[in-house]
């Protein structure tokens, strides 16, 4: 409570700017949802690790649009890139060249995308990369990890339900659906696997083979608690897709900001397809999903030509979008590809590695309720002693608590994502990483008291 009324006290410009954007705008802010009480925080500009909101107050930015920004805003290069793209005309009914560019630097980095195809978010590489899968093995379920994010599509939008008794410990978790108005029966059509269960996972994989068309993972659970997957996880599940004929996706959407070849090059696990986005657009709309040569022939003119031949008939899927591949978003993608080299990945990696680990020992020491997970540049505060190894502990984190934790922090100048999601930017100096540090232990230290 004592949290909520500074920040009410603290934004006045942004309480009033909600009273008449909630007129038009359900919530008063398209990515609200209801994560933010008592009223959205409206920001008025970035630079490199900072935002303004509109009470002109500077906070430092460990959320860099939901991991997206890995150079952190309006990065020089970046921001001349695009003007330089918008001045040519933003987007075309036809073809950019730069499509091309950013496709070779994708591929050169994560080789198990022999081919691949631009999209325009992350949930809609998601949605074509699943269709795909249906596609090629004729099969209409998919399957997908408890906790796994994949963006907002009905058939990803299941989940178990988190701190409900009847979950406790099972390795069959009842599925439920995550929102109202999905498509009935989604919950049924949807597998869920226990995360990090091998055993539960690949005995339901087998049990559904014959009609799975695709496992989708993340190699790290994001906003499911920022939790690694363990590598003979991922092997497991990679064999018994193997074995199955399904098609295994690797959601790498947030998880390519560990390395230049993503959580796939540090786990040494191939998929056969991969979904990114987020980074690759270098902070415009973006999504990318790619890999195994055969799969992605399914989108080539039919009879796999050179030369189209209108009597072949067209792809045997349609993808695409009016403002899929413009000049701009790819613009912004090359020039941040080219400015992040190899070293900068394993330098912001080390950076986080240590962040979490002084942390977990100052707050264990403490006792205090904080608990941080996550590997390399990303990681997750979650307002509990811990351990959190899964997302039923992260979800059982008390809401008060973890609420107390994001608007403490932002009374302190420090933005996170309202369930403690964060990451690094290249932007961030030793102090900013110092400064995180005091603030995100002062307020554990409050919330104790
Ligand atoms: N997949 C993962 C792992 C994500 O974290 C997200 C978004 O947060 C998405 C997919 C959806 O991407 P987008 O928001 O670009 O549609």
């Amino acid at each position: 409570d004592a949290f909520t009324q500074t920040y009410v006290r603290s934004t006045p410009a942004s309480q009033q700017h909600y009273r008449r954007t909630r007129e038009i705008i359900p919530a008063g802010a398209t990515r609200s949802l209801n994560s933010w009480p008592p009223h959205p925080l409206y920001l008025t500009g970035g630079d490199g690790a900072r935002v303004t909101d509109l009470d002109g107050r500077v906070l430092t930015d460990f959320l860099n649009n939901y991991t997206a920004l890995v150079l952190g805003h309006a990065h020089p290069e970046v921001v001349s890139a695009v003007q330089e793209a918008a001045a040519l005309g933003t987007s075309f009914s036809f073809s950019s060249t730069l499509e091309q560019a950013l496709g070779e630097l994708l591929a050169e980095r994560v080789p198990s995308m022999e081919r691949l195809r631009f999209t325009g978010s992350g949930t809609e590489a998601v949605m074509f990369a699943l269709r795909l899968a249906r596609a090629a093995t004729g099969r209409t379920r998919i399957a997908k990890a408890e906790g796994g994010f994949h963006g907002a599509l009905d058939e990803t939008m299941v989940n178990v339900r988190a701190g409900s008794s009847e979950n406790r410990g099972s390795t069959r978790p009842r599925t439920v659906p995550d929102m109202e108005g999905l498509t009935p029966g989604v919950e049924e059509r949807t597998l869920v696997l226990p995360f990090n269960d091998i055993e539960a996972s690949t005995a339901l994989i087998k049990e559904h083979a014959g009609d799975l068309a695709a496992v989708i993972l993340e190699p790290v659970l994001g906003v499911g608690g920022m939790i690694p997957a363990t590598e003979s996880y991922l092997r497991a599940v990679r064999d018994a897709c193997s074995e199955g004929g399904i098609v295994l996706i690797f959601d790498e959407v947030i998880t390519l900001r560990l390395g230049p070849g993503g959580a796939q090059q540090s786990y040494g696990i191939a998929p056969d397809l991969t979904v990114t986005g987020k980074t690759i657009g270098g902070g415009m709309p973006i999504g990318a999903y790619g890999g195994r040569a055969d799969l992605m022939a399914l989108l080539e003119p039919q009879g796999g030509t050179d030369v189209y031949d209108a009597g072949s008939g067209g792809p045997r899927l349609y993808q695409g979008g009016t403002f899929t591949g413009n000049n701009c978003t790819l613009a912004a993608g090359v020039a941040t590809l080219k400015t992040i080299d190899p070293e900068t990945y394993t330098e912001l990696n080390r950076q986080g590695d240590r962040l979490r680990e002084t942390l977990n020992k100052e707050a264990e020491s403490s006792g205090l309720p904080l608990h941080v997970t996550g590997t390399g540049s990303l990681f997750n505060l979650h307002a509990c002693s811990g351990p959190v190894t899964g997302f039923r502990d992260a979800q059982d984190v008390a809401g008060d608590l973890q609420q107390a934790l994001f608007l403490g922090l932002l009374e302190e100048g420090v933005i996170v994502a309202p369930r403690g999601m964060g990451c690094l930017s290249t932007a961030m100096t030793e102090d900013d990483l110092r400064f995180f540090q005091e603030k995100v232990l002062g307020v554990a230290e409050r919330i104790d008291a």
